[in-house]
């Protein structure tokens, strides 16, 4: 049994039901997220799942497209994983599509996800997690501002400067000397 909003759910690919429930196809005998982009079954041929376990037990095999099971990561343990990644890839360039697939998820649910559980974009928390990298570079190392901010991976020196300077309310030059002075 299908309901109206379960069938729409599926109709319009609709990331927010995805982990809500799965579907699985008797024609096919796969299993699916809400929002698989797979073309859309019979109504008449769909058992709705409120746990993916339940529909491998049942015989259906798991859609290589939207990958169900991943689905079982619960979404405490991905935006962990997420902050993982992040702080382990941080030097390299990363947008949220590269994110997405890195993490098997898509963009919209990804953002919505991450800043439900963190009132934060990932981007945001990329940020975050670049300028505290180079705070510790401008304290540990005398490199330059510039290759500082390539190596936490923003290449854009003006750019660097102003989100550090948002960040900590002075510029990487200005921290770098204060460094010095208390050293002094
Ligand atoms: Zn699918």
């Amino acid at each position: 049994m299908v309901t109206q909003s379960e069938w729409l759910a599926i109709k319009n690919n609709d990331t927010n039901y995805d982990g809500k429930f799965w579907y699985a196809v008797s024609s096919t005998k796969i299993f699916c997220r809400p929002s698989c982009p797979s073309r859309l079954p019979k109504r008449e041929n769909i058992s709705i799942y409120s746990n993916p376990d339940q529909a491998l037990a049942d015989g259906f095999r798991p859609c290589k497209r939207c990958r169900p099971l991943n689905a079982i990561v619960s979404n405490e343990i991905w935006v962990k994983e997420i902050d993982n990644f992040l702080e382990e890839n941080y030097s390299n360039n990363i947008t949220l599509e590269y994110l997405a697939n890195e993490i098997h998820g898509s963009e919209s649910y990804l953002r919505h996800v991450y800043k439900d559980l963190t009132g934060m974009t990932p981007q945001q928390r990329l940020t975050i997690i670049r300028l505290d990298a180079a705070k510790s570079m401008l304290i540990n190392s005398e490199n330059p501002v510039k290759s500082i901010g390539e190596q936490v991976g923003i290449s854009n020196p003006a750019y660097f400067i102003k989100l550090f300077k948002n960040q900590f309310g002075v510029t990487p030059k200005q921290f770098q000397s204060k460094k010095h002075d208390i050293n002094s």
